[in-house]
């Protein structure tokens, strides 16, 4: 294949705007595929590299939850095809380390070694800058730019009915809620459940929790307009934390013993605390937000007592080959709303912008649309 030139935007330090520019594209390797991309979302994770809080080498393409068609494949490429719509999984991994042999694709030697590099595998980059540059790609994709090379197992097929900019939420937000609340066998039919924090992440859990059978689904967040949106995605009670105390909330709800599961979804210290104090001796805590990596978090020995599960979790749990296209099957049988969960539209040029919502809580996702 020729190589491609095509616009991306380019993060060339921390806490400075991006740059709209024109980086070309590296030759398909065997494995390889090549998917234009239709809609990418953007998510905090995106944003703590901008913040230089989480530290990769620079330049980079940012962008890790994303939506596109695929438009040719390398020699060797399976399971995917020209002109499939795909939404793509930032978790490659060798399918033969030790923690691939024990089922956890999320902590594959190979996917964690190379992750920081921001390159693929083969620890060669496919794109450059115009003057031929390396240029790292977020996360094994790099998907706020028109065109994305990705690993054949990163591209996976989903039905061509769901719209890009729904189905690029699947990417990350949505499998990563809805797996914690499905794919950890978390949640039983009748079960209370609390959810603190209601981004997308979040939503998305109260959404997994509703399609998991949970009688009493408990949102939990500091602004009330996410708590108007989670009882539209299915929480039964809200609870604004900076006038209701969450733990009494939940106490209230079980008879006092606490909820079932609680899903954490906030990203700070008091809502980690929160979690081991609401939940039930014996019942399940699965913490996915994240805090500075070098900072501490306390709880009360006593909250931890009881037989009480703890995990931190990263992707849901994700088999994207399993798990996509029925999340895809799940949205359009409208058992699971995405529509809602879309704050803005916007374009590549607007991306700076759209962060900086993001940071000021405005937004559940911005969407960038590619045409
Ligand atoms: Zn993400
Ligand atoms: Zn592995």
């Amino acid at each position: 294949m020729m190589t491609l030139s095509y616009r991306a935007a380019v993060l060339h330090a921390p806490h400075t705007p991006m740059s709209i520019e024109t980086v070309t594209s590296a030759a398909l390797k065997p494995t390889d595929v090549l998917v234009r991309i239709r809609a990418a979302g953007l998510c905090h994770t995106d944003l703590e590299v901008i913040e230089g809080s989480l530290r990769y080498p620079l330049p980079i393409v940012l962008g890790h939850e994303a939506a596109g068609v695929v438009e040719q494949v390398g020699s060797a490429a399976r399971g995917v095809k020209a002109g499939d719509h795909v939404v793509l999984s930032w978790n490659p991994h060798c399918g033969h380390c030790f923690y691939c042999d024990r089922d956890a694709p999320i902590l594959c030697e190979q996917y964690l070694g190379e992750g920081p590099k921001a390159l693929p595998f083969d620890g060669e980059s496919r794109a450059a800058l115009s003057d031929g540059r390396v240029l790292r790609q977020l996360m094994f994709l790099g998907s706020f730019g028109e065109y994305c090379i990705v690993a054949d197992q990163q591209a996976i097929p989903v039905p061509k009915e769901i719209p890009f900019d729904r189905a690029c939420l699947i990417g990350c937000g949505v499998m990563t809620g809805v797996g914690a609340a499905l794919n950890l066998g978390a949640i039983s039919h009748g079960d209370a459940v609390m959810v603190i924090g209601c981004g997308a992440v979040g939503l998305s859990a109260v959404q997994g929790a509703r399609l998991a059978g949970a009688k009493a689904i408990i949102a939990v967040d500091l602004d009330p307009a996410k708590l108007d949106l989670a009882r539209r995605l299915g929480a039964t009670v809200s609870v604004n934390a900076s006038n209701e105390d969450a733990v009494t909330a939940g106490m209230r709800e079980t008879s006092g013993r606490g909820v079932d599961v609680v899903i954490e979804a906030a990203g700070s210290p008091a809502a980690f605390r929160v979690t081991t104090e609401a939940v039930r001796p014996g019942g399940q805590v699965i913490w996915l937000g994240k805090i500075d990596v070098n900072k501490d978090v306390s709880f009360r020995w006593g909250s931890l007592m009881q037989e009480k599960r703890i995990r931190r979790v990263s992707y849901g749990n994700a088999r994207p080959r399993r798990d996509f296209p029925w999340l895809s099957r799940a949205y359009l049988d409208g058992s699971l709303k995405l529509d809602e969960m879309i704050s803005r539209r916007i374009r590549l040029e607007e991306i700076d912008e759209g962060f900086a919502a993001l940071k000021r809580g405005e937004t559940i996702r911005s969407v960038v649309i590619f045409d």
